[in-house]
């Protein structure tokens, strides 16, 4: 159901519909089919739709899209690492050219303020100028055995370990992420940085933005010489386009961020699939806080203060949204401090406006949520935000129960996604290691300790760890490190595959598979890019 409300960004509409084809962006071809269904898109801030339609895709579409991308992996997986990263850079060239029209698109079909959109385009561009210079300094091979004719009883050959892309790649925009984790996000760039074409099925809250950043990914194919169906788009919001595309059989992985729901459904399509192939799923994490006694007794305020900050953050639409509280008060200082923490949170959060969601479907969802929380008889109302001036706005709310309780419900730790969180109050070390027991995969966990805290809870920490993709000491889980180390995943539901990352350089290890070369002759070594048998191999190891 929409409104009335006259349209707030009517000049921003009409230079977009100027400028938008509305349609499907395969090999090149913005596709100009006039007789197919059609979706428009929506302002969330005012629950309006927009003066902007967009062509639902369908099996003629994938089909199209999936082939051309096959013949153009056979051109594009020969291409030097060097020239892949000057590709990926000049998609970040493009996409900052274009920045003024893509963050106002943004902005627009995601509600997110300035700053934010502002952040993420820079994000973006930054994450595919890393991939670029990642290629730039990987060795090939990666590992070298050198060859030991004299061995006995049996001679050893040489090996050398490379690594070959995987194929198209099917890549699906994020609601939450209409930038970072979308068209030129990082799926698609570690995708296209291993040398895999790539499919996007942007998310429908975004048609505009993804229509524009694939836009601006078209240029750069072009100017780089690129075959052009190294990258297509295909736009829509029926289910089929979400498991026809997975289950074709020229796609050979996928790269998700969604709901619990959709993202087993179609990890079950891809595995159910002729020939599997990889689902790299990341599905959804409540990021438990760790509170420790002594931190808790020296900074109960501040601790409340970046609670309140970081679940507020982007209205709680972030996977690292922190979620739950475990906060362990084993002794009356402790339970005092804890008190403090409650009453300060609990005063933010009531001051706390409330606030669009990113769409209808997660305001509803999470409407739903916090109503059944509300009528659950095991927790108890700490505080929750004012109330909504519109029917689509949300209140950030925050609960309380004792571990006990938490335990005999687990339903009570699935991720309710939005500005919500759950304070759990634990009794004593043994609880505490029940319920992290009980926690479902992770992508982060905060410990909140002071060096007294951390030798005193060896145990907690050693079992912690076994849960989460990434454990933080001291810090809010808010802000994700695009870097080498950063590990973005973690055992599941947090992601389908608990070995890999979605964010950082080695996400593009999702899209390679290994290939060892054996007694590779001298003639063929420039063949396999594999430069020279030599111990000043830049970075290559040797054994
Ligand atoms: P979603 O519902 O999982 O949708 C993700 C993608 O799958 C969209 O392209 C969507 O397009 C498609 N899809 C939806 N229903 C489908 C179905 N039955 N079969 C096949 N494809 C389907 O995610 P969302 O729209 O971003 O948000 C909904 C919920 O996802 C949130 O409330 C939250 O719980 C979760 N979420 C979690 C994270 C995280 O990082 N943990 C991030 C974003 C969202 P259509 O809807 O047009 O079909």
């Amino acid at each position: 159901m929409t409104t009335e409300i006259p349209n707030r960004h009517e000049a921003l509409v009409k230079e977009l519909a100027s400028q938008l084809t509305g349609q499907h962006l395969i090999a090149g071809q913005w596709q100009s089919e006039t007789d197919v269904e059609r979706f428009q898109s929506l302002d969330p801030v005012t629950n309006q739709t927009l003066a902007l339609s967009f062509a639902e895709a369908g099996e003629r579409q994938i089909d199209a899209a999936v082939t051309a991308a096959g013949a153009a992996f056979v051109q594009y997986r020969q291409t030097r690492p060097q020239a892949r990263a000057a590709f990926l850079e000049a998609i970040a060239t493009e996409l900052e050219n274009d920045s003024v029209l893509i963050t106002a698109a943004a902005m627009l079909e995601s509600g997110l303020p300035q700053a934010r959109i502002n952040g993420e385009l820079g994000r973006t561009a930054n994450q595919l100028r890393l991939f670029a210079s990642e290629l730039r300094e990987t060795p090939s091979p990666l590992l070298i055995d050198k060859a030991n004719p004299e061995r006995t009883p049996l001679p050893k050959p040489e090996l050398r370990l490379t690594q070959l892309p995987l194929g198209p790649v099917a890549v699906f925009g994020a609601s939450n992420f209409p930038l970072a984790f979308s068209t030129a996000g990082g799926d698609s760039a570690s995708a296209l940085a291993a040398g895999c074409p790539v499919i996007v099925k942007g998310h429908p809250a975004h048609p505009a933005t993804s229509e524009l950043v694939a836009r601006a990914i078209a240029r750069a194919t072009s100017r780089c010489d690129m075959p052009s169906a190294v990258f297509s788009l295909l736009q829509g919001r029926r289910p089929e386009l979400s498991t026809g595309l997975v289950s074709h059989s020229g796609i050979q992985a996928v790269g998700f961020t969604g709901s619990f729901k959709v993202g087993r459904l179609l990890a079950d399509c891809c595995a159910a699939r002729a020939k599997p192939i990889p689902f790299y799923g990341e599905l959804g994490s409540i990021n438990p806080q760790l509170l420790l006694p002594g931190k808790l007794q020296a900074e109960a305020e501040t601790l409340a203060g970046h609670q309140h900050q970081s679940m507020l953050m982007a209205q709680g639409q972030f996977c690292t949204s922190p979620g739950l509280i475990l906060a362990l008060a084993d002794s009356e200082s402790s339970q005092k401090a804890l008190a403090r923490y409650r009453s300060v949170l609990s005063q933010a959060i009531t001051e706390t406006e409330a606030a669009p969601m990113l769409t209808p479907g997660i305001a509803e969802s999470f409407q739903t949520r916090s109503k059944q929380l509300l009528a659950n008889p095991a927790l108890e109302l700490l505080a929750q935000g004012k109330a909504a001036a519109a029917l689509h706005h949300t209140r950030p709310l925050l609960l309380e129960t004792g571990a006990e309780s938490l335990l005999a419900s687990p339903d009570l730790m699935e991720e309710v996604f939005g500005p919500f969180a759950l304070l759990v109050t634990v009794k004593s070390e043994a609880e505490l290691q029940a319920v992290i027991q009980a926690l479902d995969g992770q992508l982060t966990a905060s410990v909140h300790a002071t060096s007294s805290d951390l030798q005193g809870y060896p145990d907690v920490l050693e079992a912690l760890q076994y849960k989460v993709g990434r454990l933080i000491f001291n810090q809010m889980p808010t802000g994700v490190e695009v870097c080498h180390a950063m590990n973005h995943g973690g055992p599941f539901p947090a992601s389908t595959d608990l070995r890999s990352t979605s964010v950082g350089t080695q996400a593009m290890a999702r899209f390679l598979r290994p290939l060892s070369l054996q007694n590779l002759p001298s003639e063929l070594t420039n063949s396999f890019n594999q430069g020279q048998v030599s111990d000043q191999h830049p970075g290559a190891r040797y054994f």
